[in-house]
């Protein structure tokens, strides 16, 4: 057997163009454009390059984007200062704080600052809280795009065995509780998990966000599983892998997400949609 691939471009340029036009209008409704503020403390290479794409996404989108740029040796104080000030602006819509911070830097705290109903990469605890209650929230950015890829390509969820491996906050945590929310029995599997592949087996469904190249294998899934992987690691040529020994697992997967092209271009696509549910304040607490 050979998988079908999962590819992300496709449906990517899709939710781009739907949030270009629903952009527009809102910018009609609101005599000004929907606003992306992100905030970014110097230092860190790989996130200058995100910022740089998501200020690109929000120009071909139509929406604003402002950038805070913080010195490499700023204080907390600066910080959760300059969070407040982007809270309570009326012109901000979307607040992206950039993650991982410099080590002196208590990202907790600067989370925690942040107003939930600005948080559009759903990383503040009451987003976490909400999304685990089942409840409308801000969900993060990829675990939103992964599910949307399973939607578009079809993937049946109700009642079937999925099992995410990485319990991170951002991904894999936000992961299981959107397959839950959909109706799928989910396992949550992490470094501690013991015999992995024997859970995995069990599963039609494999998530995967850890970090590590070909750690998922062949033996490990089931034939015919749809298997997402969320992984993005730099090989030493530069060039981009995931967690996934693709080659192998192509071969007994019944549907199989390439890296990259895969999960990661819906991603940043799905960070317009989150953008643009802040700003139509749809989102509330109280779903
Ligand atoms: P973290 O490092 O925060 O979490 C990794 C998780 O993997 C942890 O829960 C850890 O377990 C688990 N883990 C580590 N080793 C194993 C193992 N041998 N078996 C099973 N589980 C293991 O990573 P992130 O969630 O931030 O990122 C994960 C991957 O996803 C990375 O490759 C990252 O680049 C990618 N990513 C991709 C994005 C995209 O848009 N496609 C966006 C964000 C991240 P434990 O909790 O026990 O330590």
């Amino acid at each position: 057997m050979t998988a079908t691939l999962l590819e992300g471009k496709g449906l990517a340029q899709q939710l781009r163009a739907a949030a270009r036009a629903e952009i527009a209008a809102l910018t009609e409704e609101l005599g000004r454009a929907p606003c992306l503020a992100v905030i970014q403390v110097e230092g860190d290479a790989a996130s200058s390059r995100y910022v740089r794409s998501i200020g690109r996404l929000c120009e071909g989108a139509g929406a604003a984007f402002r950038l805070e740029l913080l010195p490499a040796d700023t204080t907390l104080a600066t910080l959760v200062a300059t969070i407040g000030m982007l809270n309570t602006d009326p012109n901000v819509d979307g607040i992206l704080l950039q993650l991982p911070l410099p080590p002196h830097l208590d990202a907790h705290a600067a989370v925690m600052a942040l107003d939930y109903r600005k948080d559009i990469d759903g990383v503040h605890p009451i987003n976490a809280g909400l999304l685990a209650h089942g409840r409308p929230a801000m969900v993060p950015n990829t675990p939103a795009g992964g599910m949307a890829l399973l939607q578009h390509y079809g993937v049946e969820l109700r009642g079937r065995r999925a099992a995410v491996v990485g319990r991170s906050a951002i991904v894999g945590r936000p992961m299981a509780h959107l397959l839950t929310t959909a109706d799928a029995t989910v396992t949550l599997c992490h470094s501690r998990t013991a015999d992995l592949g024997a859970v995995l087996r069990e599963c039609e469904i494999v998530c995967v966000a850890v970090g590590r190249p070909g750690l998922i294998t062949a033996e490990m899934i089931r034939p015919g599983a749809v298997v997402v992987d969320f992984g993005t690691n730099v090989q030493e040529d530069g060039s981009l892998v995931g967690d996934v020994d693709f080659a192998a697992v192509v071969e007994v997967a019944g549907m199989l997400t390439p890296v990259p092209g895969g999960a990661g271009p819906v991603t940043n696509a799905v960070l317009l949609k989150n953008l643009i549910a802040a700003t139509r304040g749809r989102f509330t607490h109280r779903g």
